[in-house]
């Protein structure tokens, strides 16, 4: 019998990153769908913060994360990934990505919310993540260590003796593994209204919570406040990028709601996505203009977005873009560190499904595919060097029914939106729970709706309004996937609902 390889699974960033730094360590590459093509690294417009300007320095761009995070960063790994912005770039850039650089050959480096410089890395002006994603997989496809398993998906892990030593593969049953690293992305598709693939489903966060692994500030959802106001399943995003170059929110009086504003349009990602909302409430229809900031230039700056406009019948450089928030980013995940090792020795998880803390209760714009790069890196070098190899032999075990996620969408999107309250989270936590032993969608909605249900404040992307205010003692919430359940149980007996909600 040969050593068990390390089993990565998802192929966006994080898993892409983690499987080129293991080489030459033998890695199974799992990912559901084609590889390169599914997950939200494609997707990424905007780019990849780094203070590597001149005016630039590390310390300003772990000031401006700590202010995003609204008081619940883990400062230690905030400072920890930060710092690596430099290796990161240079990383990608060894594996061949081609960052756009100003005619005297420094970085062309962008601006976005809440950023007090300019230190977005770019590719190709506003498609970043299709660059990095392309020059990733080709470098994957040429390594002789991975083994690529596209179209198959992760249904469970195999845990035996506290330890996770397999993971079973749809069509493939039990496969055992030295580690497995969970780069499985974000939890958007969760929601009806989103800017990330419908199917990430939170899927890391259910395979590592049914083995025991702790979750972490899973009630943090990022909403983006300007995704293109269209009818599609998934709504395409209007990068903060056009707001760093001038653009500005108007609604359809042709008022600029955001002018008073501390940081007007480029106000944290949160306090922009309630303006938008409240004049949505309010039975406004809400714009970005770039008329005015961009014009003909526009499609030179943003040409993917200029693109996707057209597709709509939309020209920015002589109409203003209609835009509503969408969910977009999830804060919460798996509880790692900046290696992403989790509790469950042999379970690694990295990128958006992993919860270092770097965020805290809201994500500053680009700081995810930062996260990402810099946490397969670490990930790639401690496995190679702390996992042995391991022969396991496993038995069949049985595999779980995928679910229609239709169900939970309509519940999530009515009970954990923008704004939240204790009667809808009860609701949804209510029409969760019987649901959740199955249906790992409905598991993950439920740890996110005890999570929001018990933190009895407002605070970053978190906004309640039966508790408007920050509540000066909050701290991060961790906790298991059975304790969630435990919780959701207790407060179903205290109080039946109807379950209609
Ligand atoms: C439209 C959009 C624009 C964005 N722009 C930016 C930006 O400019 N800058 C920035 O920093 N961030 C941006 N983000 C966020 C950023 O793209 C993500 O946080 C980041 O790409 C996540 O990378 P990842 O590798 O963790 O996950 P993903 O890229 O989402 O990849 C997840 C992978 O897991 C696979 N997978 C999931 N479940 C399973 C399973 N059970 N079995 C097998 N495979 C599975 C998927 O198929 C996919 O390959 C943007 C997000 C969106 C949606």
């Amino acid at each position: 019998m040969s050593a068990a390889p390390v089993i990565v699974i998802g192929s966006g960033l994080a898993g892409l990153m983690t499987a080129l730094t293991l080489a030459p360590m033998p890695v199974v590459l799992v990912t559901a769908g084609r590889l390169g093509q599914a997950g939200s690294s494609p997707l990424a417009q905007g780019g990849v913060a780094a203070a590597i300007g001149v005016d630039d320095d590390t310390s300003l761009h772990l000031a401006d994360t700590l202010a995003a995070g609204d008081g619940l960063c883990d400062a230690a790994s905030a400072r920890e990934i930060v710092g690596r912005g430099r290796d990161a770039i240079m990383a990608l850039e060894s594996h061949g990505v081609r960052f756009d650089r100003k005619p005297d050959g420094s970085y062309a480096l962008g601006l976005e919310a809440a950023h007090s410089r300019h230190r977005i890395v770019h590719v190709d002006g506003d498609a970043t993540g299709a660059g990095i994603v392309k020059a990733l997989v080709a470098k994957v496809r040429e390594t002789a260590s991975i083994t690529i398993l596209e179209d198959c998906r992760a249904l469970r892990l195999i845990k035996r003796d506290d330890r996770v030593v397999g993971v079973c593969l749809e069509g493939k049953g039990p496969v055992a593994a030295r580690a497995v690293v969970l780069a499985t992305g974000g939890a958007g598709g969760l929601y009806e209204a989103t800017t990330t693939p419908l199917g990430n489903l939170g899927q890391g966060a259910a395979l590592a919570g049914r083995v025991g692994a702790r979750l972490a500030d899973m009630e943090f959802v990022q909403f983006h406040p300007t995704a293109l106001a269209v009818s599609a399943p998934r709504l395409p995003l209007i990068s903060e990028a056009v707001r760093g170059e001038g653009a500005i929110l108007i609604n359809d009086r042709g008022e600029r709601f955001m002018a008073d504003q501390p940081g007007q349009e480029l106000a944290p990602r949160d306090v922009v996505a309630r303006a938008i909302a409240a004049e949505i409430d309010a039975g406004r229809k809400v714009y970005l203009d770039a008329r005015a900031a961009l014009g003909e230039g526009f499609v030179r700056r943003f040409p993917g977005i200029f693109a996707l406009c057209q597709e709509h019948g939309i020209d920015p450089a002589r109409m203003p873009i209609p835009v509503r928030p969408a969910t977009h980013y999830h804060m919460g995940g798996i509880a790692a560190d900046c290696d992403g090792r989790t509790n469950v020795p042999g379970l690694w998880a990295v990128g958006e499904a992993a919860c270092t803390g770097l965020h805290g209760a809201n994500r500053l714009a680009s700081n995810s595919l930062l996260e990402a790069a810099v946490m397969g890196l670490n990930a790639g070098r401690a496995i190679a060097s702390e996992m042995t190899a391991a022969t396991v032999r496993l038995e069949p075990v049985s595999l779980p029914q995928m679910s229609d996620p239709a169900p939970v969408r309509a519940i999530v999107s009515r009970g954990l939106g923008i704004l939240r309250h204790e009667t809808g989270l009860r609701a949804a936590i209510c029409a969760l729970l019987p649901k959740a032993g199955h249906d790992d969608a409905a598991a993950v909605a439920l740890a996110m709706a005890v999570a929001a249900f018990a933190r009895c404040e407002s605070r970053g992307s978190h906004a309640r309004t039966d508790y408007p205010h920050k509540n000066a003692s909050g701290t991060r919430k961790l906790f298991t996937m059975d304790e969630a359940f435990a919780f959701a149980r207790e407060l179903a007996a205290s109080q039946p609902l109807s379950r209609t909600a």
